[in-house]
């Protein structure tokens, strides 16, 4: 089958690669019928996170049609339009139980690479280096999706297959980024980053009862996606003196409720702390830039709950103390998409939820590289690039 890979840093090809096949019971085969980018992957592209071989099918946010089950499988069949959570779950272990997918403690093949810098091992994902299990990814034409039973959700009639993909990753985790912060009515979340993510937080925190969304980001198209889309105020963070100053007055001097970090390690900023981040991170001594974080601890209101949603490494100067003497709540992972996708899955059907906006610019399989360049550099406004295999 053809299939978009990882052949060194910043090199990524198209070519011929081996079928997928049962290789358990419970296994299923997957056409892939759309698969997009995630600004994950711009974290292994680049090298900052190393365990990728050459040859590694990459990808993790996809939809596809069933055309073969293990033997095992029941709750799936031949034919099925479904959508795949990113991380790999096993239904049956004592994270899965409860209702910490993204945990999983039985999907990682390789945790010995993993415990040296977590402790313990967190689930395998698709197309995301052997340090994540080295599961082959989903820009290909056919994926392997093990645990079928629990991983793969049927989409129903109605549901497009645009809105779909984004199920599989960018709406789970903006869901999850709002429901961890426990939202009242009334309630005042800001979102950093106008990006899949981002946005899906904005319109998720709308759907929880948030009275007011801010959202901020410094690209004028994301900006007004932000305002159409999910009803946010913006904040373009180059047009201001101090993002902290501009969000007190915003809230009447007492800052945001909640504060989403969906940006992560390579944030963009301005002044002095924004350039001693580029230049450590430049050097590899630290892996991070992390200024939408700090700002996103320093803004939030005292007592506020900080959800951060960003892909982070190791930090230099976090915050530790303002978050201690502000009393506030930290929560953060990646997704557990398999506990949100019955509620997703309703509010998409219902038009509450549609992502399909997100799907900015559109490739062919054999055009990924292109796709994935136009991706990384925003090229023409590119929110995600999508691949239809
Ligand atoms: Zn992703
Ligand atoms: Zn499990």
């Amino acid at each position: 089958m053809r299939a978009l890979y990882w052949n060194g840093v910043n090199d990524l090809r198209v070519g011929s690669v081996k079928d997928p096949e049962i290789v358990n019971p419970r296994d299923a085969i997957l056409k892939v019928r759309l698969s997009t980018t995630c600004g994950s992957d711009l974290h292994f592209i680049d090298g900052y996170i190393p365990t990728m071989k050459a040859g590694d099918v990459i990808g993790h946010e996809f939809m596809g049609e069933v055309v073969e089950v293990g033997s095992a499988v029941k709750r799936v069949k031949k034919g099925d339009r479904v959508v795949v959570p990113s991380f790999i779950s096993c239904g049956e272990c004592w994270y899965c139980q409860e209702k910490l997918f993204s945990l999983c403690d039985c999907t990682h093949p390789k945790p010995e690479l993993q415990e040296p810098l977590l402790g313990y091992p967190t689930a395998g994902i698709y197309g995301y280096t052997h340090a994540f299990g080295g599961y082959a990814g989903s820009h290909a034409e056919y994926i392997r999706v093990p645990h079928a039973d629990v991983d793969c959700f049927k989409v129903p009639d109605g549901v497009e297959d645009e809105t779909a993909l984004f199920l599989s990753d960018a709406a789970p985790t903006g869901y999850m980024g709002a429901d961890f912060c426990g939202i009242r009515p009334g309630d005042t979340v800001a979102v950093w980053g106008c990006g899949g993510v981002g946005l899906m937080a904005q319109q998720s925190a709308r759907l929880m009862g948030a009275e007011r969304v801010i959202a901020i980001d410094r690209f004028p198209e994301r900006l007004r996606m932000a305002r159409e889309h999910a009803g946010s105020e913006t904040l373009d963070y180059t047009q201001v003196h101090s993002v902290l100053e501009a969000l007190k007055e915003m809230t009447g001097g007492r800052g945001p409720d909640s504060c989403i970090d969906a940006v992560g390690m390579e944030a963009h900023g301005t002044g002095p702390q924004y350039a001693y981040d580029r230049v450590k991170q430049a050097l590899r001594l630290e892996t991070d830039r992390a200024q939408a974080l700090r700002e996103a601890i320093m803004a939030c209101r005292k007592g506020g709950t900080l959800s951060v949603l960003g892909v982070y490494g190791v930090i230099d100067k976090f915050p530790m103390g303002v978050i201690m003497n502000k009393g506030m709540t930290v929560r953060s992972a990646q997704q557990h998409g398999q506990g949100y996708m019955d509620r997703l899955l309703a509010h998409a059907q219902k038009g509450e939820l549609n992502p399909a906006y997100l799907a900015t610019h559109r490739f062919s399989l054999e055009e990924g590289p292109r796709g994935y360049d136009m991706f990384k550099h925003k090229t023409d406004g590119c929110v995600r690039a999508v691949f239809a295999p």
